[in-house]
Formats: C-alpha cells, structure tokens, sequence
C-alpha cells in the first residue's frame, strides 16, 4: 500500500499538478493521494496549510483520476469537514498521535458521522511510546473501520524498538513506514525504504511535490515524483507474508542494535567533545590532562552503574579504560 503526494495543500495548481506526475510515475501500482490541508505547525509564522478550501482540491484529484485522496485530521471539525467533502482516508498526525483525549474525540466523531472513511491511519506519537500509539490504535479500532499505523519515527530517529512493540504486540495490523518524516531528508528516502521491505513493513506513506525546493512546508524531505517512479521500479515487493510468521524477526532484532551502536557512539562522540572542553580548561589553568583521583572515582562509579544493569565489573572496567584513554587523546 503506497500512500504518496505533498506534505501540505498549497494552492489548488500545485496539488492537481502534483497529482498527475504521481499519477503519471505509479503507472499501474495502486495509490493513495495524500495532502494535508491543515498543518500543525511548530511556528505560528510559517504556513499552516489553506484550509477547508483544499478539501475540494483533493476532491477534484478523486474525481480526476478515480483515486482515493487522504489528509490529516486534528479535531472533530477537520473530521467532519473532510468526511463531508468525501476524502476517503483520514490520518491523524504524531502531534495529536502524543494526545489521547484528542484521538479519543476523533474516534467518536467517526463514529457518529452518517459518511464513513475507508480507513484512518495514525502516526506514531511525537515521542517514543509504543503503548500510547496502541492506546489509540485501539480507540480508533472502536470506529469498527480499519486502521493502519504509520512509523514515522521521533526527533528524525527511526525508533525502531517501538515498531517492533507494535509488530509483536499487534502482529496483523497493517503498518506503513513514513521515510520522509523519520528522517526529515529526502536522500534518505530510499535506503529507509528498502529497510522497511526487508523488515515486511505494508507498505509507505512518501512526500512527493512536483517541486519540492519551493515547497511550503517540509521541503527538504519532499521526493520528486521522478524520485518516486525510480523508486518504485527498483524496491523489493512490501510483502507481509513473504518472511512467513516469525521469519523476519532476526531482521528486527537487528534494526535495533544497529539503532542502539548509532546512539552509543553519539553519545561517546558527545562526550568525547565535553571531555575536549574540559582539556582547554585545564591547559588554561595548568592542570595536567591525567588526575588519577578523579579517575579512580569514575572507574569505581561507572563500576557500580554496569553492575546495577547486569553487566560485569571486568567489562565495566575494561570499556571505561578505552573510553578513558581515548578521552585523555582528545585533552592532549
Ligand atoms: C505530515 O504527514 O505532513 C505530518 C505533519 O506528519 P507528522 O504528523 O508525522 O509530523
Ligand atoms: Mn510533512
């Protein structure tokens, strides 16, 4: 399941110009049109996406090229509105993904409305929490309608500890990887993509703009649709069943500790740079780089925090030599 088209509704030109090159690079690969028409923007200055009035552009796409449109919905009015002008899929973004009461409210008002979506997706939450995003799985579940998670990742992180949560907790729900907001970068659209049909994600929910520098929101990480035909000649098949039940679990596995050594060694990079200005302090005030003391003070704590994690005070001591002698090079 592809879910593709610009960040934000811009004017009525870029959304219908952005439908037909899609339309033209998807050829027969079946797809959703998304856009959103408001955007819960960080800045009150920057474009909070046209409103109401871009419903009937994404009409218009509907009506066009007899494909199904999706945008985002924060409130029972966006709700309603969306649901009145026929969009057939409504998504709930991480902002409101991270508030239970306002999912809470978008679920009952799906339920009350006589018009009904095919569908509602939602994001994973802003922060990393794999319960609140099945928490609301669950309430929109009450919708009887199907839901599908999006992964769009936290602070431009995969996270992919808490998709895992969602693969093992709720192993037939459908979930699509969004490489465009987990990494904010449009060069990283496609490894994020192939990582995401080796791990038999459904599908991908992908920014595209017909001319993504002059974008109003999101720019850097919007594809163009050329990007996006190439892309879907050369990706292996988003295939759920293909690594059997368990088969992909290894692959998982993996995506974590790959995460966690990214996040180790920024950590030490972080603390390698500290342990620099603190070099620069002690020259100015001619302090020589090796105090013993303090060293056997750190060697004895961190000793102390490794065991309290399970691990052993040979290896604690071992890793804080290196991470010591590689600290006392950054001083020199
Ligand atoms: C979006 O899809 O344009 C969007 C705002 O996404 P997110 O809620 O994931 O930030
Ligand atoms: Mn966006």
């Amino acid at each position: 399941m592809y879910v593709a088209g610009p960040c934000s509704a811009e004017t009525r030109e870029q959304v219908l110009l952005t439908a037909r090159l899609i339309q033209e690079a998807c050829g027969n690969t079946p797809y959703i049109y998304r856009a959103g028409a408001w955007k819960p923007r960080t800045s009150p200055d920057s474009f909070q996406g046209a409103g109401e009035v871009a419903l009937t552009w994404l009409a218009e796409v509907q009506q066009t090229y007899g494909i199904d449109t999706a945008t985002e919905v924060a409130t029972p009015d966006h709700v309603r509105e969306a649901l009145f002008a026929g969009i057939a899929y409504l998504w709930i973004g991480a902002r409101t993904s991270a508030n239970p009461i306002a999912v809470q409210a978008i679920a009952d008002t799906i339920r009350k409305t006589r018009r009904k979506p095919k569908g509602v997706l939602i994001k994973n939450p802003v922060s990393e929490d794999a319960q609140l995003w099945l928490g609301n799985i669950a309430r929109l579940e009450q919708t009887g309608l199907p839901v599908i998670a999006v992964h769009r990742g936290c602070n431009h992180k995969p996270c992919w500890s808490m998709a895992h949560a969602i693969r093992i907790a709720r192993p037939e729900l459908p979930i699509l990887i969004d490489p465009s907001h987990m990494s904010g970068d449009a060069e990283q659209v496609p490894v994020l993509l192939h990582k995401a049909a080796e791990l038999h994600y459904d599908g991908a929910m992908i920014e595209v703009h017909a001319n993504p520098c002059k974008a109003l929101s999101d720019a850097r990480q919007q594809i163009t649709p050329a990007l996006l035909s190439s892309l879907l000649g050369q990706l292996p098949s988003f295939d759920r069943n293909a690594a059997g039940k368990t088969g992909d679990e290894l692959a998982w596995l993996r995506a974590e500790i790959d995460e966690l050594d990214d996040q180790l060694w920024d950590t030490i990079a972080r603390r390698m740079d500290v342990s620099r200005r603190i070099g620069e302090w002690k020259k100015a005030n001619h302090v020589a780089p090796l105090q013993p003391e303090r060293y056997m003070h750190i060697l004895e704590q961190r000793t102390l925090w490794a065991q309290a994690h399970g691990l052993s005070p040979e290896f604690a001591k071992r890793l804080f030599d290196s991470i010591h002698d590689e600290s006392l090079r950054h001083q020199e």
